[in-house]
């Protein structure tokens, strides 16, 4: 049966129709316009949206985990079911660095968990963040287990991991990492630089050769300087990267966002949650991985103060682009939907005729009412519990 969403605002995001239709059919968008130019089909379920805002589902190609959950074990299946409710319905599960030998037991877990379908966030590819980093820009990782990429080190992985995995976080500039750009690409996988202290002509030959997306910008990688513009010039220069951002607030500054954001436009920036799997979790001491992590309620830190990923989920990064950076909700939303979705190659990200029914019901003031994925509704607030269920004639 299709779902007939009717007099919502609808931001697909590059335009907005208001009052606007959608309407779904077997998991995918089969059209969209204006109320009065498109009226319900026979048998379609209607549901009246009016005071709601239609958008495409937030994508994080960038997450460990949340609420106790890490996406390197069992907690995979519970952070699909969990991610809805913040408004994401397609994510990259995000590794850590650990020795070798547990990342690759982990791969293959995370392997088994992908092969059975889950309820929820659709995880699109796992995400190699480690150990193949920089020990001059370990962020929190411990540069006691990184060491260079290797093409057998990556044969082992992709291995391990069944083929699931779809980007993969290295410094290009140990050993030989750079040679395997081209090889990546050619198995539809994306490189990114990150944790990297390359210069700045380094970056640029890379660039030649493939590399197409960085890291949590500005964080773990070479500065930008006057005379060596460093891994940050490269992001902010070259068009054909993507930068990946991390909008909670305490990751980059206000200004240095805006900066990015003028430089590259909403479609060369990937807002990134880099969720610890202890984002959302009481104050208090944890482990995660073989790190002991302190959580104070609006960051996640190793003992000396490092920050570990991030406390705060995509949909706080939409709002603080809005709210601290002055974005507009169409430009916010096009980091989280549009720019990660192009990346990868997936059809989400924009609500046009084709494409997944993959879509976030949001109160006008940007809280989540209702998550689809595929044209199942995933979640629903306890605010609203009432608006979609079925009228009776
Ligand atoms: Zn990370």
């Amino acid at each position: 049966m299709a779902h007939y969403l009717t007099h919502a605002r609808i931001y697909t995001p590059f335009v907005c129709i208001e009052p606007g239709t959608l309407v779904i059919s077997d998991g995918r968008i089969v059209a969209v316009d204006h109320v009065t130019a498109l009226p319900p089909p026979r048998n379609a379920q209607v549901t009246n949206l009016e005071g709601f805002w239609i958008t495409p589902g937030l994508i994080d190609v960038h997450i460990h985990g949340l609420l106790g959950y890490d996406v390197m074990g069992e907690g995979l299946v519970e952070v699909c079911r969990l991610l809805p409710r913040y408004g994401v319905t397609a994510f990259a599960p995000t590794t850590l660095t650990l020795p070798w030998e547990e990342t690759l037991i982990r791969l293959r877990h995370m392997a088994r968990l992908l092969a059975r379908s889950s309820q929820g966030a659709q995880p699109i590819g796992i995400h190699i963040e480690g150990p193949h980093l920089s020990p001059k820009r370990p962020g929190m990782a411990n540069p006691r287990w990184m060491r260079p990429l290797t093409l057998e080190d990556w044969q082992a992985m992709q291995q391990a991991a069944q083929g699931h995995i779809r980007l993969i976080t290295f410094a290009p500039e140990e050993g030989h990492g750079a040679v395997l750009i081209p090889k990546l690409r050619a198995e539809g996988v994306i490189p990114v630089i990150g944790h990297s202290d390359a210069r700045f002509d380094q970056v640029a030959d890379w660039v030649q050769h493939g590399l197409t997306m960085a890291t949590h910008t500005f964080n773990a990688m070479r500065g930008l300087h006057h005379r060596e513009p460093g891994v940050v010039g490269a992001v902010l220069h070259f068009e054909d990267i993507v930068a990946q951002l991390i909008a909670d607030g305490h990751h980059v500054h206000p200004v240095a966002m805006k900066i990015l954001l003028q430089a590259k436009g909403p479609t060369g920036v990937a807002l990134i949650s880099d969720a610890a799997p202890l984002a959302g979790m009481p104050p208090g001491e944890y482990t995660w991985g073989t790190y002991r992590v302190i959580v104070d309620g609006s960051t996640v830190r190793l003992p000396d103060g490092t920050l570990a990923g991030a406390y705060a989920l995509l949909d706080t990064g939409l709002r603080n682009l809005i709210n601290l950076v002055g974005l507009s909700f169409q430009e916010a939303l096009i980091t989280a939907t549009v720019t990660p979705a192009r990346a990868l190659g997936v059809p989400k990200g924009i609500i046009r005729p084709g494409y997944d029914a993959d879509l976030v019901v949001w109160t006008p003031d940007l809280h989540v009412a209702f998550t689809f994925v595929q044209g199942k509704v995933v979640y629903t607030s306890p605010a609203h519990d009432t608006v979609l269920a079925p009228k009776l004639p």
